[in-house]
């Protein structure tokens, strides 16, 4: 698994940005737009595996 915690600042003196503050679906675009960056399968915006469909298509599945 890759390290997430690139896009959760945790240092001081910036706003902190919780989960809470993301929707379902902003959250589930996030583990596509992740995982379309590090899987070696996907080409970013042209190819998806398995993996990446399945996020896509949850994605897509969730209300705003
Ligand atoms: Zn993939």
């Amino acid at each position: 698994m890759g390290d997430r915690s690139e896009w959760r600042d945790t240092s001081s003196g910036s706003p902190r940005t919780t989960d809470s503050e993301f929707s379902q679906k902003q959250k589930t675009f996030r583990a596509y737009m992740d995982h379309s960056m590090q899987c070696p399968d996907c080409d970013y915006g042209n190819r998806r595996c398995d993996v990446a469909q399945g996020i896509w298509e949850a994605w897509r599945a969730l209300p705003r």
